[in-house]
Formats: structure tokens, sequence, C-alpha cells
């Protein structure tokens, strides 16, 4: 089994540099034991125009059964020979990976001593790999699997489907694939990618999955892999579809998808907090919510001003109230962001716990500041808590609260993610109130300075008007037996209603009706 990888060259870059950045020289042939036979390295050219390396597995098949004890697709009981006469020895697999991780170790880590400003170049990079197994996933097979994995990163692909035999071509097409990749990118994004993708590809995994798997995709994975269109389908297949480390992943990958998106906000939110004036945080007996937020504190929620902030606060007065109304004394802030609830909530003597949480770690942190948690008397620390966690996964450390928030947080998650998320709150976590706020899409025109058609904040996935809002919220009620209520926030418009809408949820078994209620 084999792959090349070659550059060409400019006029004040030879092709060549290619050996450095591999750390193999050209003009030598190498040779390297791996665990599973002998991985040769070599130059079929190298000049300053074309440089092209080639690795080059030796697979040992006898090697390959002592160690996997007929494991995989070898070790079919009813076909002794299959575990020595199969496509190991020539098909590009998780074998190949692994030898360039053993081969190329410093290249896939993007460290390049002799020329370091090279590591973080990207170069023009062709990537041939002669026979590539792509078994079948989902609806897509052959050529068209290997399309949909690497175009998205920004590879040009030349993919054609290996016949079974070409003396017979009436036998259709195998599963094997002749792939070529062209693309400008760094050498070592290149290799991680491979060394993800192939095993990916070939799905019939040499070796026992065990956990640390998912960290190694994780960092193989990192900067590409988060936004991959095809991220479901590269992550179970790589963890060879043990179910609870491909959810570790994926929710590892939300996390720090979401954690980056964040990060231009939490940013601002740093700034806000900066320069805000020292408050009393954690005081039960300390005035109710004020007006002391700095100017554009909240610019994020509503995108303006100074209606904004004032916002901002009438929508938390909603939701004491609601939360008042019901007498909930343990409460989860689920997506509390800075924190301003939460700091708010703690100054309800009422209110013996809060959780606030939230997918971004900066943002805790802001908040962890903001509440002056570092300060706080051991009795007000014993009330709070700070935990990051994704709201689209269901997390048992959210169970048997009376209350839970979502205050402009639902319009922050992908349309298609948006049940996983209600799941995890009203189907797992069950408190006997959720108070729900989101933008009215219908109030926007009402904004002089948002041009029409816009979003309040670039990462609203959407914003819904009176009837979406209302038409979701009542079927989550009564799919998961909750009644709902409505009320606005900010001034009710004849026209267009409030800027903000808030939903009250109380669990079917909870609504007072007349006896036994808390
Ligand atoms: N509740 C706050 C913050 C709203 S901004 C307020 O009303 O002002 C939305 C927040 O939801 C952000 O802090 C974001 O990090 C968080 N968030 C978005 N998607 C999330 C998810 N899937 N899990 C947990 N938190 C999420």
């Amino acid at each position: 089994m084999f792959l090349t990888i070659s550059t060409t060259g400019t006029a004040d870059r030879p092709a060549t540099d290619l050996g450095f950045l591999l750390h193999k020289h050209p003009g030598r042939a190498q040779r390297f034991e791996t665990s599973h036979g002998e991985a040769h390295v070599f130059y079929p050219e190298a000049s300053d125009a074309l440089c092209t390396a080639a690795l080059l597995l030796d697979v040992d098949p006898i090697a390959l059964v002592r160690r996997g004890k007929g494991k995989g697709r070898g070790g079919s009981p009813d076909f002794a020979l299959a575990q020595y006469v199969n496509d190991r020895p020539y098909a590009a697999s998780s074998l190949l990976a692994v030898a360039l991780r053993t081969v190329f170790a410093s290249a896939l880590k993007g460290r390049c001593d002799a020329r370091p400003e090279l590591a973080g170049q990207a170069l023009p990079l062709r990537i041939t790999v002669p026979v590539l197994p792509a078994k079948a996933g989902g609806e897509r097979s052959g050529p068209e699997l290997v399309r949909s994995l690497f175009e998205p990163l920004g590879w040009q692909v030349d993919a054609e489907a290996l016949p079974l035999d070409t003396a017979f071509p009436e036998w259709g097409d195998s599963r094997y694939v002749r792939s070529e990749l062209t693309g400008t990118l760094r050498l070592a994004d290149a290799l991680q990618q491979l060394y993800v993708l192939l095993p990916v590809l070939d799905d019939a995994k040499h070796y026992w999955v065990a956990p640390d798997e998912v960290d190694k995709l994780l960092r193989a994975g990192a900067g590409w892999l988060a936004d991959h269109p095809e991220q479901a389908l590269i992550t179970r297949r790589y963890l060879a579809r043990r179910w609870s480390l491909t959810r570790d992943a994926m929710e590892r990958l939300e996390l720090a998808r979401l954690a980056e998106a964040d990060d231009c906000e939490a940013e601002e939110i740093d700034n806000a907090v900066a320069d805000e004036p020292p408050e009393e945080a954690g005081q039960p007996e300390g005035p109710p919510a004020s007006q002391d937020e700095g100017p554009g504190d909240e610019a994020e929620a509503d995108g303006t001003e100074d209606r904004p902030v004032r916002l901002a606060v009438q929508r938390r007065e909603a939701i004491l109230r609601a939360l008042a109304d019901r007498g909930a004394a343990r409460v989860l802030d689920l997506g509390c962001g800075q924190g301003q609830l939460v700091q708010e909530l703690l100054r309800e003597p009422r209110v013996t716990e809060v959780v606030g949480l939230d997918v971004s770690a900066r943002a805790l942190s802001v908040a962890a500041r903001r509440l002056h948690l570092d300060r706080m008397s051991e009795r007000q620390a014993a009330r709070v808590k700070l935990v990051q966690g994704a709201l689209t996964y269901t997390d048992a450390r959210l169970t048997g609260y009376d209350a839970a928030v979502l205050s402009e947080v639902i319009e922050h998650v992908d349309p298609p993610r948006l049940p996983a998320l209600v799941h995890s709150v009203f189907g797992a976590a069950r408190p006997g109130t959720v108070v729900v706020t989101t933008p009215n899409v219908e109030y926007n025109v009402r904004w002089e300075s948002l041009p029409a058609g816009h979003v309040r904040h670039a990462d609203h996935r959407f914003e819904w008007d009176r009837t979406q809002f209302g038409d979701w919220a009542r079927q989550v009620a009564a799919r998961y037996g909750y009644t709902v209520d409505f009320r606005p926030v900010g001034p009710d418009d004849p026209e267009v209603g409030p800027p903000t809408q808030l939903a009250l949820f109380i669990r079917t078994d909870d609504v007072p009706e007349g006896g036994d209620h808390r």
C-alpha cells in the first residue's frame, strides 16, 4: 500500500524543500520498522520544479494476524485463509495511517526545525493514493464518498472507482478508488486530514479503539473537523462505531465550535465587565436589579445602544417575576452567558441554589469574575455553581431543579439541533418550570439601526415571529407534558408585538389545580 505527496517549486522555494518539511532527505531511500511491516520513504522525483515523496508500507500479513489475533477484516472464522489473503497489503487503510504517523511524526505536528517558516506556509500539494478502499457509508460510496470527505477541506478531488477485474468489465466496480487530491494547504494539515480520513474511508480499524482515540481524533481534527459537514460519519467511523466514544467526541467538537464562535463575543464581554463599576455580588439582601450596567453591556442581545440595556433589564425582571410566581428556589440558568441573571437570582432570598451553565468557558470565567466567586463567603458560594456544558446533550447534573431559564439561548442553536436541546431540558432535566425568552423578529422593524432583513446578532441562527414561537412552544409543551403561557417583554406594540417573547412552561403534574401542589 502506498501514497505519494508532491509539490511544485517557485523561484524562491525549490520543490525539494518538501524534504525539510517531511524530515526525510530527498536523496536517500529510508526504511522504518512499524508494528505491521516495513515502511519505506523514497523520492521518485526530486527537482527544484517538482518533488514527490512516496510512503510505501510493506505489510507483513503474518505479523498482522499474530498481533491482531485475527481481529477485523482478516478474522472471519469461516474463512481462515482470509487472515492471510486480504486487501491489507495493498489498500491504503488504518495501517497506512499509523505508518504515516510513525514516519512523519514531526511533519504531522507542523514542526520543521531546518525551515521553521515553511511549516506555516500553504503549499501547492498533490496527494495520490492508487488504491483507496472507500466503504459505502449511508447513501454514498466510492468516489463520491472520497469527494464528500476531502472537498470540504479545500481539496480538488479526482477519484475513480477501480473495476473489480479489468478482464471482466461487466463485473462492475470494486469498492477501491484511485484518488488524487490537489490543493494548497499546509503540509501538516494535509497529513492530519489523511491520518484521520484514511481509516474512516476504510472503515475497518485493525486495532481495538480505546478511549484515548477520542483525544487523538480531536487533536488531528483541530481546525477542520468541527465544521466538516461529514463530521458525524467521520467521528463514528474513526471511533469504530463505539457509541459512547462517538458521543463524547461529538460533544467536545461542539464545545470547540461554539467556544470558537463565542470568542469574539467574550472579548467584548471582557471589556464591558472591566469598565463596570464594582458591584456587590451575591448579597441576597442587597438592592434589586438596577440600571447600573455600562452602556453597550448587552448590545449583543439586542443590537442597539439605549433601549437594549433597558430591554435586557426588563427581560430579567420578567424572568424573575415568573420564577417568583412559581416560588422557584433551586434554579438553572441555561446558557447563562456572562452571569447577570445568576447575579440577580442570588439577590433573592427565596433562591437557595443557582446553577449557571454555558458552553463557553470564556463567558463562564467572565461570569465568575462578575460574581466575585473567589471572594464569596462560604455560605454564598454554596448557593451558586457555574458549570460548562452543551445543552444539546442530556446532562445528569441538571435533574431535580424547580426551574430552568433559557434566556436568549434557543436562537443560538442550529434548528436541526434544537430538538436535542428541547429533549435534554424538557425530557431529561424536567424542571417544574421552564422560562424561555427569544427575540420577536416582527419587532425588528422598530429598531431603527437594524438594516431590514437582518437578525439582531450575528450568531442568531434564526429569529421567530410570534406565530412560530407560539407553535414551537405549544408543540414542546404537548409533547413533554407541560402547559405554556406567553408573556410580552418590553413595549407590546399593537402591530408587531413586543421585542422579546417569553414562554412560561409549567410541568403538568406541577400545575396548581386547587389541590396538592408545590
Ligand atoms: N442567557 C444570557 C446569554 C444569552 S447569549 C442572557 O440572556 O443574556 C446565548 C448564550 O448561550 C451564550 O452564552 C452561549 O455560549 C450559550 N449557548 C449557545 N448554545 C449553547 C449550547 N448548545 N449549550 C450551552 N450553552 C449554549
